[in-house]
């Protein structure tokens, strides 16, 4: 019999979900119908970034095709373990931008928080795969030294929820942190930076519509999407669901070789973001993170996509090129 107690601590279904992720890289090529010996691919044998893809996020790659934009983004290959110079461990100084534990302020008005370092997804190219997030995420005494920096600091009117990915933690855990937010006076904005809504759309369910839309804080949320395959019927649901409920809706991209440097391949994603209700933000340059140097597309190949992207959307649908640069008060244009 079902008591009415164990339905309580079921988990979400988005969390049985992610128990499912595919954290071996020959489970996921035999998943795919891609045979590792024939397509010439070295895989990592040795990383301390396992490979970690939700299913849903698998059921869009293409069935035997190594080179799928999706594949390429999750699975661990022997050239990551490659030294190439300029490439770090902390390639964008957030370390040094550290305040109080997982409170990263950068930037004026706008403060972030590493609300976790646990990931739905784990992206090859990901300027944060070398973060000791063990040490430092704004969790840590149930958020007190965060919350105690938010409200000392007049200035900060947005909080940035980011991560690792801050849907990673249960709703319950948010919820509670959301409520303690909107009681300090001068913060305007709740902002999340997330790519769960895409990897696993499941995710997006009423709990999380309702600590999210439920305080006098504005919600805004900053997904993660690359490439137009990884936005399908059930990723374009979820997301309309957000924006019904008053969320707006932001993307976020890194310019990938292999994966999005064509215009053809950025034009398709913005209007694939466009129908599911979300506009095009950033799309960041790599930033140079030890292990994702193949990923890199140098500044005069981005800039001459980007003039063939402007001169085919509408303006609105026109992400900013951008690249991160230690020490700068914001993220820097990288075309003029
Ligand atoms: C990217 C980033 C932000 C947000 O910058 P916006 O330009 O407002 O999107 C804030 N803080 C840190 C530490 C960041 O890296
Ligand atoms: S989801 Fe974001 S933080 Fe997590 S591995 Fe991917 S890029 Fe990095």
């Amino acid at each position: 019999m079902i008591t009415q107690a164990s339905v309580r601590f079921q988990p979400a279904r988005w969390q049985q979900e992610l128990a499912r992720a595919v954290a071996h890289p020959l489970e996921l090529l035999h998943l795919l119908e891609i045979d590792p010996a024939t397509v010439g691919l070295e895989l990592s044998a040795q990383t301390r970034f396992r490979q970690r893809v939700p299913r849903p996020f698998i059921a869009r790659m293409r069935k035997g095709d190594p080179h799928d934009p999706l594949l390429r983004q999750v699975l661990p290959l022997a050239e990551e373990d490659r030294a190439v110079a300029g490439y770090g461990t902390d390639p964008v100084g957030d370390l040094l931008a550290e305040t109080v534990p997982g409170v990263l302020h950068k930037y004026a008005g706008r403060a972030l928080l590493i609300a976790t370092g646990a990931c739905a997804v784990h992206c090859r190219y990901c300027f944060r795969r070398h973060y000791p997030y063990a040490d430092s995420t704004a969790a840590a005494d149930h958020w007190a030294p965060a919350l105690a920096y938010l409200a000392a600091d007049t200035s900060i009117s947005e909080v940035i929820l980011s991560g690792g990915d801050p849907l990673s933690l249960p709703d319950a855990k948010l919820a509670g942190l959301a409520a303690r937010l909107a009681a300090i006076a001068h913060l305007a904005r709740l902002r999340v930076h997330t790519r769960l809504p895409v990897v696993l759309p499941q995710r997006v369910d009423d709990r999380l519509i309702d600590w999210l839309t439920g305080t006098r804080l504005s919600p805004v949320m900053v997904i993660h999407a690359n490439h137009a395959n990884e936005i399908d019927a059930a990723v374009r649901q979820a997301l309309l669901a957000l924006r019904d409920a008053g969320v707006t809706l932001l993307n976020q991209s890194v310019l990938l070789k292999g994966v999005n440097d064509s215009a053809d391949a950025l034009c398709d994603l913005s209007e694939a973001l466009f129908r599911a209700g979300v506009l095009p933000y950033y799309l960041h340059l790599l930033d140079k993170v030890a292990g994702a140097a193949h990923f890199d597309v140098d500044e005069a190949a981005a800039a001459a996509i980007m003039q063939t992207v402007r001169a085919r959307l509408p303006g609105y649908l026109v992400p900013r090129l951008v690249r991160e640069r230690a020490g700068a008060p914001y993220k820097l244009p990288a075309e003029t």
